[in-house]
């Protein structure tokens, strides 16, 4: 491959949105960013796309900016391939399908890190293998742990101007009291989630504030319900959460870690999963607390979603889990 400068070939990838470079040496170039979800080094690491009549690996620089070239027009669907070539990689395999209208749009890709160093808490330095698969399998007739937007498979998360995410004691009027005394067991019980998650996370708000409109969460107990606890989030297309429904079917487990860590952990977006010992397994009896497992995964999630928004990077988590 002819070497060219990276930069300069970026910008004329982002004037030239067919794809097509002017002059007696018209190729169709690819391009875009890869992203570290864990801000590690990307040495080693390798773009490839390949159409219907082969494959051309990319330039790649130590940013993550990458660029190629087609000799031809692709002649069918294009996919981005992106590896490490380590005996032992730092990341998962990312395989990007491009759409039918060509390869000319940056392509901005989140890889995800083989294993997460837990920051902060209890687990803090806690080295956890990470499996894309695991995270996402769907667990009985809901998501996985890491939930995925239907409509543009972004990390479904609260977008990081929402913390510390407001929560509010909601009663409705054939509801049971919320004492003083169940609301500081509550938020004992909220500060160390937040602790074992690593981060702040929640300020109490008033009813009024996220009733208005404000992101928050509700916490409400409805002795009606068979569950012990349910949770419902309400988020939009691109995956961001605005409402949480934190419901327990006794004022009891409002302080009880097991059925309320429980439901912070799905307020803050993660459904059930059989891939790890977590208090959001099928057998989570015995499982009081989130597991360090649980954690990692809430850490890294929270890191990639960020990204995603804040690079504009929709590729990543579905692209690695395969
Ligand atoms: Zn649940």
């Amino acid at each position: 491959m002819r070497m060219i400068a990276l930069g300069s070939v970026a910008v004329l990838l982002a004037a030239a949105p067919g794809g097509r470079t002017p002059g007696p040496a018209a190729s169709y170039l690819f391009g875009g960013r890869i992203i570290a979800a864990d801000s590690g080094s990307l040495d080693g690491v390798h773009v490839i796309a390949t159409d219907e009549r082969g494959t051309y690996e990319a330039l790649i620089d130590s940013s993550g900016t990458f660029v190629g070239a087609f000799p031809t027009q692709p002649s069918s669907r294009v996919t981005l391939r992106v590896f490490s070539d380590s005996a032992t990689p730092r990341y998962h395999t990312s395989v990007v399908s491009l759409g039918s209208g060509g390869p000319g749009e940056a392509a901005r890709i989140v890889l995800l890190p083989r294993r997460w160093r837990i920051r902060g808490g209890p687990f803090d330095g806690r080295d956890v293998p990470i499996d894309p698969t695991r995270a996402t399998t769907r667990f009985g007739d809901g998501p996985g742990y890491w939930r995925l937007s239907r409509h543009s498979a972004r990390g479904v998360s609260w977008v990081a101007d929402s913390f510390p995410i407001r929560v509010a004691f909601r009663h409705a009027p054939v509801d049971p009291f919320i004492s003083p005394n169940d609301s500081v067991r509550f938020w004992d019980l909220a500060m160390s989630f937040e602790r074992l998650l690593g981060r702040k996370l929640f300020r109490p708000a008033s009813f009024e504030e996220v009733d208005a409109g404000a992101d928050g969460i509700f916490v409400a107990v409805n002795k009606r319900m068979a569950a012990a606890g349910k949770t419902y989030i309400t988020y939009d297309a691109t995956g961001r959460i605005y409402e949480a429904l934190l419901t327990v079917s006794q004022n009891a487990y409002l302080g009880e870690s097991r059925v309320a860590m429980h439901e912070l952990l799905h307020a803050i977006g993660f459904g059930h999963t059989g891939g790890w010992p977590s208090i959001m397994g099928p057998n989570a009896a015995g499982v009081e607390l989130p597991t360090a497992e649980d954690v990692a995964y809430a850490q890294l999630f929270y890191a990639i979603t960020r990204i995603q928004r804040d690079r504009d990077a929709p590729f990543g988590i579905a692209e690695s889990a395969r």
